[in-house]
């Protein structure tokens, strides 16, 4: 694989690196790219089936639909029943994913944590599971190699900054260059539950820093300042964002450290169009 490019860039008189992940491709695209790497490497004939699950605006979905695509196996995505709009009239990544040849088979509400705990049992050779939002001891090469290319890339590395979900991203990439501070936020929950998360994973590397947004916001709720810090990235630096993840780490980043940075963007830009109608249906844009 070609390493994705490296550029410099000012925000709000910071200076800072940026390590373009979000280019690999538009809906493979940030640490999806990177968490699937086993199976980007993995050969078109060892696969016939992936399976997954989560939510129909999941960026993971998009991008095992699009790595599937590639691959010619079939992709079957599991998720709770979907309401009529959305299927009258799909969006965002769910549209993507369809267009990309996903079967997404709905469950009902009330049957769907017994459903997902039973997609493991009996598995043939021919197909794999994908957990949710592609967590799990697998993203682990993808990160690594990411750790190459920016030590290939950089003769001394600022700290890292990336955001976190389930913060399978963050732990790996510490894991991976013990020797640089990394910096995250938890943007689903709060620290305990994000830390939670990343003890199911290992031990929590010491240079790894969780730092703790001063105003509580519910994932993915619409907020005017999300909007107005977005819109400030995209002009002052050219590069888009997304919507869900970035603001809340921008903002945090900015107001409790000072130091030089190297951003890794997490892609994830492909799903600011049913963002984007989110917040314009709030006015907030
Ligand atoms: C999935 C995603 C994350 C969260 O990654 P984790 O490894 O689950 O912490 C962050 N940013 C973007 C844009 C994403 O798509």
């Amino acid at each position: 694989m070609t390493p994705t490019p490296l550029s410099a860039h000012e925000f709000k008189g910071r200076k800072f690196f940026l390590k373009r992940d979000d280019l690999y491709n538009p809906f493979l695209s940030g640490n999806k790219f990177r968490k699937l790497h086993t199976l980007i490497q993995t050969p078109k004939s060892s696969l016939k089936r992936i399976l997954s699950y989560g939510g129909t605006q999941s960026n993971a979905m998009v991008a095992l639909a699009k790595l599937c695509h590639d691959k010619e196996w079939e992709f079957v995505y599991y998720t709770k029943k979907l309401s009529k709009t959305q299927k009258e009239n799909p969006q965002g990544n769910y549209f993507h994913a369809l267009g990309l040849g996903m079967k997404c088979v709905e469950v009902e509400h009330a049957l769907y944590k017994e459903c997902i705990a039973s997609l493991p049992i009996g598995l043939d050779n021919a197909t794999q599971l994908v957990h949710q939002g592609g967590a799990g001891l697998e993203a682990q090469a993808g990160m690594e190699a990411l750790a190459m290319e920016i030590r290939t890339q950089l003769l001394e590395i600022p700290p890292i900054v990336l955001p976190s979900g389930t913060g399978t991203s963050a732990f790996f990439l510490a894991h991976a260059l013990k020797e640089c501070k990394v910096y995250t936020v938890p943007a689903v929950g709060d620290v305990a539950y994000l830390r939670l998360q990343m003890e199911a994973l290992g031990d929590i590397p010491k240079n790894l820093y969780i730092l703790e947004p001063k105003k509580k916001y519910p994932f993915a709720k619409p907020q005017k300042e999300f909007f107005t810090l977005w819109q400030e990235l995209k002009t002052q630096t050219g590069v888009e964002f997304d919507l869900l993840y970035a603001p809340l780490m921008w903002q945090t980043l900015l107001e409790q450290t000072k130091e030089e940075f190297l951003y890794v963007h997490s892609g994830g830009v492909l799903g600011n169009d049913s963002m984007l109608t989110r917040y314009r249906a709030k006015k907030f844009c």
